[in-house]
């Protein structure tokens, strides 16, 4: 299964892969996306896509 993570050291809290995959990653008030659902993925069916668009490839999917 897909598991997602955000590096925050990397993160620059564009909101992008919220909008891409709202299941998955919401940017928290601390400015960071952080990954609210990680067993997600799946069903979701946009974490690579939203892997892809993070434009500081702060996104891992392992
Ligand atoms: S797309 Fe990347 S930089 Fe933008 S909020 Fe998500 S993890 Fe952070």
């Amino acid at each position: 299964m897909t598991r997602p993570t955000v590096d925050e050291d990397l993160c620059i809290g564009c909101g992008r892969c919220e909008e891409l995959c709202p299941a998955v990653f919401e940017v928290g008030d601390d400015g960071y996306s952080h990954v609210i659902d990680a067993e997600g993925c799946e069903a979701a069916g946009c974490c690579e896509e939203a892997a892809e668009e993070c434009p500081v490839d702060a996104i891992s999917l392992a």
